[in-house]
């Protein structure tokens, strides 16, 4: 398919032309660290820039009954004040696009490790420095940049509509994403600008989110029993997991499939003297892509049943295990399917190479799109480094690279 442009070389000129702004808008947007429960003012800066390019902009509240719904995640905090941005370009008769972003964002971490501050966005050697400046708040930058030198030199080429979607909780559960769906929010594709360094990410596995409070009995050092402790219980949960992991592994059906759990949090104890009462993990559990969430849990739980009736375990310790996060099944999109190829070739005319499909052992808001609705749905977007790590960054010329891919994807979509 090549890309109905009536002065390519034009775009490309265009897309130079802009690029300052559209990394100007990046750092407005790294700059309201919009961790979960805080996405409100990155949002109107989100508003802001899509109303600015002509889009019908409305806000979306997530309803508290979304935590009833069979695909939700539990909520993270009460949905008040944090609304959706939802955004609508009306074009001709052709399909609609629907562009899906996730305006929040992962917590900075140890910030004293960072090079620039995480919420001060800092460019140093063609990089972009902040929390969230990779995943994913350049695909924002990425798509509206493409899409301003299409309508500055071939608004004729927009013969289709856009619809713009800047989600929450997408870290967290899908819960902001769902309930755009919920309300009636959809297009005929969907493309997720996340960072994949410029190729198409198609499929994810399942992820689910635990917490194990463990209890024990709180004492003197002196007098505590050998072992009697929920500190120590928690290692033992450790070594139970990496075991699971294992086994989920085993249990992948495709060779280039990979289960991952993470311990992410933990907690307990007061005094170095003292036998804690108690001790929490916070576990993210990935799971094969071809399992429902109950098969996962189910895994869990015997994992766990396994941990507290071994011969080891101390006497007098509980856990207490909930699913109190994200709850996510596998998804994948073909990669033959004309929306992959579609996009594969806007970025070969481009670029000179073929974009390489892949999986991850995570997940995207994707999976809503493709599994709830059978839209097709993928993700392409910037170069991106250290995501969810110290001093998180985006190649500044990748978003440029990627808008221009869009520029010849965009139009030959809306035919
Ligand atoms: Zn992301």
């Amino acid at each position: 398919v090549t890309a109905p442009l009536a002065n390519p070389a034009r775009v490309d000129a265009e897309l130079s032309s802009l690029a300052e702004g559209a990394f100007a808008f990046l750092e407005r947007l790294v700059a309201e660290p919009s961790v979960v429960g805080r996405e409100a003012s990155a949002q109107a800066v989100v508003a802001a820039e899509l109303a600015r390019l002509g889009f019908a902009v409305e806000l979306l509240e997530v309803p508290e009954s979304i935590a009833a719904d069979p695909l939700a995640g539990v909520p993270q905090a009460a949905y008040g004040a944090r609304p959706l941005v939802i955004g609508r370009l009306r074009g001709g008769d052709g399909p609609t696009l629907l562009v899906n972003a996730h305006i929040d964002v992962v917590p900075a971490g140890t910030p004293e490790l960072w090079a620039s501050p995480p919420f001060s966005p800092e460019r140093r050697a063609g990089w972009m420095h902040g929390r969230g400046a990779g995943d994913m708040k350049c695909g924002f930058a990425m798509v509206l940049l493409a899409l301003e030198a299409l309508q500055r030199t071939e608004h004729a080429a927009l013969t289709g509509s856009l619809i713009f979607v800047s989600a929450i909780e997408e870290e967290c559960g899908g819960n902001g994403t769902l309930a755009s769906l919920r309300a009636g929010v959809h297009g005929d594709a969907v493309l997720l600008p996340e960072p994949t360094d410029l190729d198409l990410l198609v499929g994810g596995s399942g992820v689910l989110w635990c917490d194990l409070a463990v209890r024990g009995r709180a004492g003197h050092a002196h007098s505590a029993e050998g072992g009697a402790n929920p500190i120590l219980a928690c290692l033992a949960l450790g070594a139970e997991l990496a075991t699971l992991e294992r086994d989920l592994n085993d249990a992948c059906a495709e060779d280039e499939e990979h289960c991952v759990i993470n311990v992410g949090t933990i907690e307990g104890g007061d005094w170095r003297s003292s036998a804690p009462t108690g001790a929490r993990l916070g576990v993210r559990v990935g799971f094969p892509a071809a399992w429902d969430v109950d098969r996962a849990q189910r895994a869990v739980c015997a994992a766990l049943d396994r941990a507290t009736s071994s011969a080891t375990w101390p006497a007098g310790v509980n856990v207490t295990l909930t699913f109190d996060g994200i709850r996510a099944v596998g998804y994948a999109l073909d990669p033959d399917h004309p929306l992959a190829c579609s996009l594969a070739d806007a970025h070969e005319a481009v670029h000179g190479n073929r974009p390489r499909p892949y999986r991850l052992a995570s997940t995207t808001d994707a999976r809503h799109y493709l599994n709830e609705c059978g839209t097709p749905a993928l993700c392409y977007g910037p170069r991106a480094r250290d995501i969810h790590g110290i001093d998180e960054a985006v190649e500044l010329t990748s978003i440029v690279a990627g808008a221009r891919t869009l520029t010849r994807f965009i139009p030959a979509f809306m035919v």
